[in-house]
């Protein structure tokens, strides 16, 4: 057998490829330099109206008068510490979230995924503290919670899966909105601790859960003793014209993982517990370096307070209200358009067929917005956006739509 050869210590070092970003998402060639309000511009110069917000981050838009300056001023003071230590603002944010929520207690992560992991440790923990030894977490059809191995198991979409299994086991699969279902779950299976839904799924294709049946829900959990745990990671921090979509159906549920507006774009994620989760976890049960450092502290609680002082979520209200009819007047009924649907700022068009190349030909026409579940349109713009603002999306739109509608009855 022959050895390998042995490189002599003088070889160069041979090139390889060309660094680069690791390749896992389909890119335009477009480079976004600023922003200001509602708008972009690309490193040519080319100006963007966001209808994406970073998809649902970016709260307050770009360069807020009032976040800017507060945020430079917590750099300066200090940008992260250590959970060693006490951070006061860790108490402020929290205080905050529990008085906008009606619930109890908080734990602060960086991501949504990490916030939905900690919400399904929160669920098995609460099972084993029953003397449930392998507790199951019910979890929804074409829901996103994530890509971790946990939250990307948790999550109802093949193509997130693939490629990654094993997946992590405890999780058995419904239909939305089907409250039969659950009930039959909740008399035959007594390992089930915990059920998680995003009050309106997001990357599933923006399909709101009946408010009728999340009440039904909330019954049902009382009931059978399991969390309710909702995932407002998109769908939370105002953007339905409540501060949490499950507001509109009067309810409260036991864990509420969020992340993505709650920092205007800093990174920052958190679970908001209600009295039936607080105390599950206890020290030594979960933790996370970066979580709840001052300047992603800083971050939420200036977006919150920014929100409450100029009346955000009123005006979400409104201007949703305005984007869904003006697009329901232009689009509404093109055939090859299925349904418009969502609530506040966060809109889904639903299209007969997929419609990837929407997200191209929009950002040609000036417009950024995204295209989820292949075909469903997506628009989750800043939440300042201005009544004006949301009629030029679908000044910018509708030509889009309708030219890519038209291509499809000629072929
Ligand atoms: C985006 C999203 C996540 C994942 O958040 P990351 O910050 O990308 O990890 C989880 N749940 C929902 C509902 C989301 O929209």
């Amino acid at each position: 057998m022959n050895a390998p050869a042995t490189p002599a210590v003088t070889d160069p070092v041979q090139p390889g490829p060309m660094p680069h970003v690791m390749n896992t998402y389909g890119r335009l060639p477009i480079a976004l330099s600023h922003g200001r309000g509602c708008w972009v511009w690309d490193t040519q110069g080319k100006r963007y109206l966001d209808g994406l917000g970073g998809i649902a981050v970016n709260t307050l838009g770009h360069a807020h008068p009032k976040l800017v300056p507060a945020l430079q001023e917590q750099i300066g003071q200090l940008i992260h510490s250590s959970n060693y230590y006490q951070v006061p603002l860790q108490e402020t944010l929290a205080a905050k979230l529990c008085e906008i929520s009606g619930m109890n207690s908080v734990f602060f992560c960086s991501t949504g995924l990490e916030a939905n992991e900690a919400a399904l440790k929160i669920a098995r923990k609460f099972g084993h503290d029953k003397g449930i030894e392998r507790p199951e977490i019910v979890v929804y059809e074409k829901a996103f919670h994530g890509r971790s191995i946990a939250t990307l198991s948790a999550t109802g979409n093949p193509k997130v899966q693939k490629g990654f299994e094993p997946l992590v086991e405890g999780f058995v699969r419904v239909p939305m909105n089907d409250i039969a279902v659950l009930r039959e779950i909740a008399r035959t299976n007594k390992n089930v601790t915990a059920v998680f839904l995003e009050t309106i799924q997001g990357e599933g294709g923006i399909n709101p859960t009946r408010w009728d049946y999340l009440r039904e829900l909330r019954a049902l959990c009382d009931e059978a003793g399991w969390l309710l745990m909702l995932d407002e990671v998109q769908c939370g921090i105002g953007r339905t014209g409540k501060w949490f979509a499950h507001q509109w159906a009067g309810i409260v549920p036991d864990v509420m993982p969020l992340a993505k507006g709650l920092g205007s774009g800093v990174p920052i994620g958190a679970v908001v517990a209600g009295p039936r989760a607080m105390n599950v976890f206890g020290p030594g049960n979960h933790g996370t370096t970066f979580g709840g450092n001052p300047l992603s502290m800083r971050a939420g609680v200036e977006t919150l307070r920014i929100m409450e002082e100029d009346g955000m979520l009123a005006h979400v209200a409104k201007v949703g209200a305005v984007l869904k009819a003006e697009l329901d007047r232009e689009l509404g009924s093109l055939p090859g358009v299925k349904e418009i649907r969502g609530a506040g700022l966060m809109l889904g068009i639903e299209l007969d067929r997929p419609c990837g190349v929407i997200l191209e030909r929009a950002a040609q026409a000036g417009l950024l917005l995204s295209v989820t579940a292949d075909s469903v349109i997506r628009l989750v713009p800043p939440l300042i956006i201005s009544e004006d603002e949301v009629r030029q999306i679908v000044t910018l739109l509708a030509p889009v739509v309708k030219a890519f509608l038209a291509e499809g009855q000629a072929a």
